[in-house]
């Protein structure tokens, strides 16, 4: 007998699932259109240049230590996030209202600013987008919110953004729900909001007295552009809004695994800041106690340099429109097809997704028929799409449909 009997098997993670039975499988044809990553134009991933050359040049540095970093991770990593997720003009960044902590990735920023706010302001309800990714439900109620509500997003009918259904929910959130907001490149739709709808939704959340979380995975992935990409949140902080936004830099540098990022935080008072990191740090330090430097040190240290801060955007600057030449290839390819139904959301959608509009039906045909691995949901990852495959990738939609 075990003490351990009690415990039940739990669900499976569907987009690790997902990529398990991919590399399990030996069909030669096999396509991965999961998981959120970028692949090359020959379908491998592919580490960035410029972290290629940084990491050599770390790995030749001897004055570089493995001691502890502070609790609140590297401080100019941190800095030089706020400038880019705020812009270095930010008039916030130079009234001091402003700061920010190095955290593990886009999770962890998520994980300890809820919590924070949980354990702090006693926040206790938030609201994220239906659909959103998949992780954020689970993420808030770990860190203490009671009240897990959703705001309408997405139109299966339209294909679009429920506008209406989106201002309306938010208009009958109690005061102080945070509202978790996907800075660019929504996740799984592909579908952000107008410049003008931004707006809206900023009028009603000041009016309501709700808080802005915003989520920022994939700046410099929606338009190639990393100031384009932050437009959102420099517009709510210009209208002046307290916000946090958790920031991560495994799909715009390529880090997946070394879990850097970033939460950034804009408060009213300068005054409050010294208070505001000394509960931060003890959210951190019963959680992880400090985190790991590598990663953060090749972001920083990119930042900090011109010429390696250029040819980072250029490489960004190449994802996304690889991106966008697949989009354009793929619904051609069923437009040739003359597969039923209206490919535009394809291309209109922006970031690593397209979120298809195949049934769950239709997905699991591709999984089981086709050997192309997706969410249920239909999303797919554009970035599983290359030249040479994105015709047999057509062909099996077209099947699943039309079958
Ligand atoms: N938010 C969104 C919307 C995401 O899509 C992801 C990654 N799939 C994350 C946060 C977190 O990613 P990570 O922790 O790897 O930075």
């Amino acid at each position: 007998s075990s003490r351990f009997a009690v415990v039940e098997q739990g669900p499976p993670i569907e987009v690790f699932q997902l990529n398990k039975l991919f590399t399990d499988d030996t069909n030669k044809n096999k396509v991965n259109l999961g998981v959120g990553a970028y692949r090359d134009e020959t379908g491998k991933p592919w580490v960035l240049p410029v972290v290629q050359k940084m990491e050599k040049l770390m790995a030749a540095d001897e004055t570089l230590l493995h001691e502890y970093l502070p609790v609140l991770g590297l401080e100019q990593f941190s800095n030089l996030s706020v400038s880019m997720l705020l812009g270095e003009d930010s008039s916030a960044i130079s009234e001091g209202k402003t700061f920010g902590i190095q955290v593990l990735s886009g999770t962890g920023g998520l994980r300890i600013g809820a919590e924070f706010l949980n354990k702090h302001l006693k926040y206790t309800t938030f609201y994220y987008s239906n659909p959103t990714w998949e992780n954020h439900h689970l993420v808030f109620v770990n860190s203490g919110f009671t009240q897990p509500r959703v705001y309408r997003y997405w139109n299966p009918k339209t294909r679009a953004i429920d506008f209406d259904g989106m201002i309306e929910d938010l208009k009958n959130a109690p005061e102080n729900s945070v509202i978790l907001l996907h800075a660019c490149a929504h996740n799984p739709t592909g579908i952000d909001p107008t410049h003008e709808q931004w707006i809206k939704i900023a009028d009603v959340m000041e009016e309501r007295k709700l808080f802005p979380f915003f989520d920022s995975a994939y700046q410099g992935f929606a338009s190639g552009d990393l100031d384009s990409d932050a437009w959102a949140v420099r517009y709510f902080v210009k209208r002046g809004f307290e916000l946090v936004c958790a920031q991560s830099y495994a799909k715009n540098f390529g880090l997946y695994n070394e879990r850097v990022g970033n939460l950034s935080v804009v408060v009213n008072d300068p005054k409050l800041i010294p208070a505001m990191k000394s509960q931060l740090t003890w959210v951190v330090r019963g959680m992880y106690s400090n985190p790991p430097a590598h990663g953060a040190r090749v972001v920083a240290n990119v930042l900090a340099d011109k010429k390696l801060f250029d040819e980072w955007r250029d490489h960004i600057k190449m994802m996304s429109s690889r991106v966008m030449q697949m989009r354009d290839a793929l619904r051609a390819e069923l437009i040739k097809l003359g597969t039923p139904g209206n490919w535009d959301h394809i291309v209109k959608q922006i970031g690593l997704f397209s979120y298809t509009g195949l049934t769950s039906k239709q997905c699991e045909h591709l999984i089981q028929e086709h050997h192309i691995y997706l969410l249920k949901s239909g999303r797919i990852n554009i970035c599983g799409l290359n030249p040479s495959n994105v015709e047999y990738v057509a062909r099996a939609m077209h099947d699943a449909i039309t079958k």
